[in-house]
């Protein structure tokens, strides 16, 4: 079947689809993007991901292409058009189509681009044994809570992962404390049961996932506090775990090869994934 993207006005099919190479987006990685998932063909916490794609256009100074109503009517007819029921619609919206210049073009159209696919269910082997992860240091920017198409650190990171057998990077910052991973956010659950994970601010980015966890701990009575923690304090957690919005809630169970808590996932871990899981179903 064909897949059929979005190109700032016009639904292509997407072997076709191009953007004409001075948009800055491609010159300059100046743009912001958003994923959402799709499950029983809605898109999941869509306010929270346009709240956020709102700010990091903000932080950008790019201009909002085209209004919340129009661009969740947009995100819906991708989505359709491919025939997803689960899986995630992407968008990303650039400054715009202009002669390479690092200041800002005097006018120009930001440029929108959607596209839509099927997800990949989580291994479940992933979920039943928990997933290693390695330490890097953070070679990001200093806003890393902007959802910026810039990835290039990222990209480095997740292929270390890859070629070390692991899931994922946690990266650490100057003061030696995780920041979060390369495409998702980094927990533990200490000895003492509490759920801890970094605030949000600069260093990180506010996942829509992390921002639903955190609700569902409030909810559930579950102890949990915003604060940044160390490898070493996750070598020795309880349990730990990643999320995002393509994974969920994954459980870590090795950390540079050292067995998290008894090394398999962990009660806390399950709870989360399986509420998580039916927070999605109420959406549906
Ligand atoms: N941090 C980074 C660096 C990410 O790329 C992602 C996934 N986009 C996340 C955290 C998780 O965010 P979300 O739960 O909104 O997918």
């Amino acid at each position: 079947m064909s897949r059929f993207a979005y190109v700032s006005g016009r639904y292509l099919r997407q072997a076709a689809a191009t953007v004409p190479i001075e948009d800055r987006g491609y010159q300059f990685g100046d743009g912001v993007y958003e994923v959402i998932a799709v499950h029983g063909g809605r898109l999941v916490d869509r306010d929270l991901h346009l709240q956020r794609l709102e700010r990091s256009l903000r932080e950008a100074r790019i201009a909002k292409p085209v209004s919340d109503i129009v661009l969740t009517m947009i995100l819906d007819r991708v989505r359709a058009l491919n025939r997803i029921d689960s899986g995630i619609v992407y968008l990303q919206i650039t400054r715009g189509v202009a002669p390479r210049d690092h200041t800002f073009p005097g006018r120009v159209d930001p440029q929108l681009v959607v596209t839509a696919r099927r997800a990949k269910p989580v291994d479940p082997a992933l979920l039943e044994h928990g997933a290693a992860v390695i330490t890097i240091p953070d070679e990001r920017w200093a806003r890393c809570d902007i959802k910026s198409i810039s990835l290039l650190a990222n990209v480095l990171g997740k292929q270390r992962a890859r070629e070390a057998g692991a899931l994922e990077a946690w990266q650490i910052d100057r003061e030696g404390l995780v920041t979060e991973g390369t495409t998702s956010n980094a927990w533990i659950v200490t000895g003492a049961g509490e759920i801890v994970t970094r605030p949000a601010g600069h260093a990180i980015l506010n996942g829509v996932t992390r921002l639903v966890v955190l609700q569902i701990a409030r909810e559930s009575g579950l102890d949990f506090v915003e604060r940044a923690f160390s490898p070493d304090e996750a070598m020795s957690a309880r349990e730990a775990f990643l999320t995002s919005t393509t994974s969920l809630v994954v459980p870590v169970t090795k950390l540079d090869g050292v067995s998290i808590g008894d090394g398999r996932p962990g009660p806390v871990t399950r709870e989360l994934r399986s509420r998580l899981l039916q927070h999605l179903d109420r959406l549906s």
